[in-house]
């Protein structure tokens, strides 16, 4: 029998959530979508109500919910704000949830989605970054399915898949990095670098928060730790290799030396498809590889003494405890700072390390501790910015 899916997808107008509604579009015998969440794109966000006929809509800007009530179709529940988030995740009938919200603003409603025993389809890696260890523990408590969305983690999934788990067979698992707009770059042209450059990413098409991260490879740094946490091994077992063309997603090397990888166009429809017909596949609208015409793929060592991200993640991963929640928080408001031109492009790393270092670490933290300290993180960075 074919599953077909009750999807929420919090981040509807994102590059994500418009990916996934691609995805919707392509199978609609595996994919309903029954709620759509947005942070302020009301007119945009009422048009994929309109189209996809979905009974539940939230825009999480309050101010905007009698403009999204007004602009959607007779008989559609209207929610707004962070409750509203929360009600979305843990719709009555809705099977899974896609968290695709940028930020931290992901964390509550995934870990709503979570106790109401929805499966969850993670893009927002800032949830796992955060509290990857209590998110993990609420979904194995629950047993719900931890489906990844990020290229990268959705590789590694499938590589793991009928071989035993992460456990002892495993080795190592390898990330594969693009290497940004920046990989061949000197350091010090690196220090006048605008924002137009930072944004314009070789391989994927990205929102401007991600983009940036690609450029700096803070969003590599982020997946290691996201690795670290949904696969459950150590940051000594996680890696990366720089892989300009993005056709390798990411491996799994195991102990006996054999690799597997998974190989596929650059394109997120893929694994967003994946995570919603998983266990099974169904076809879909990728174009496949031709790997005489690819000619080539090309690895090389990531040059973590120019990009200080890796090493900054690698620290936050093996430490653990608020640590990580720090790194995130902290970057997240260099970015900022950066796409508003108020600081330059190699100081949101300096940044990061800065805040990391003044940081009073606190181990197995709650979630309380965890929000605290991003909180008392955002602060310092902000007065650093
Ligand atoms: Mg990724």
């Amino acid at each position: 029998m074919v599953r077909r899916r009750k999807v929420v997808i919090l981040g509807a107008t994102g590059s994500i959530g418009t990916s996934a509604l691609k995805v919707a579009r392509q199978i609609p015998e595996r994919m309903e979508v029954v709620g759509l969440a947005a942070g302020r794109r009301v007119e945009e966000l009422a048009g994929q109500a309109r189209e996809f006929g979905v009974g539940h809509v939230c825009i999480a800007d309050e101010s905007k919910r009698a403009e999204l009530q007004a602009l959607v179709p007779a008989g559609t529940t209207v929610h707004a704000g962070a409750a509203g988030l929360i009600e979305l995740a843990t719709l009555e009938g809705a099977d899974l949830v896609l968290v695709s919200i940028v930020g931290t603003e992901g964390l509550a409603p995934a870990l709503a989605a979570i106790q109401a025993g929805k499966d969850l389809a993670v893009a927002s890696k800032e949830i796992l970054v955060m509290a990857g260890e209590i998110v993990m523990r609420e979904a194995r408590k629950a047993g719900v399915a931890m489906l990844p969305v990020d290229s990268e983690h959705n590789a590694i999934f499938q590589c793991l898949e009928g071989n035993g788990g992460s456990g002892k067979n495993v080795a190592r698992l390898i990330l594969t990095a693009s290497g940004g707009p920046f990989r061949t770059w000197e350091e010090k042209d690196l220090s006048a670098v605008t924002v137009e450059q930072a944004l314009a990413h070789p391989t994927w098409v990205m929102g401007p928060k991600i983009s940036i991260d690609s450029a700096t490879l803070f969003n590599k740094g982020l997946e290691m730790i996201e690795a670290r946490w949904l696969f459950d091994v150590e940051m000594g077992r996680v890696d990366v290799v720089v892989h300009p063309q993005s056709i390798v997603h990411s491996m799994v090397e195991f102990v006996d030396g054999s690799v597997l990888a998974q190989l596929s166009t650059t394109d997120m429809c893929f694994p967003i498809q994946y995570a919603v017909t998983w266990p099974e596949r169904v076809a879909g609208a990728l174009p496949p590889l031709d790997f005489a015409k690819l000619g080539r793929l090309d690895f090389e060592e990531p040059r973590t003494e120019v990009f200080a991200a890796l090493n900054l993640a690698r620290e936050a991963g093996e430490r653990c405890g608020t640590l990580p929640a720090v790194l995130n928080a902290a970057n997240e408001v260099a970015v900022e700072a950066f796409l508003a031109g108020r600081i330059p492009f190699l100081r949101i790393a300096d940044l990061v390390g800065e805040v990391m270092g003044r940081h009073g670490l606190v181990e197995s933290p709650s979630l309380e501790e965890l929000l605290a300290a991003d909180g008392e993180a955002r602060r310092v960075a902000a007065g650093l910015v």
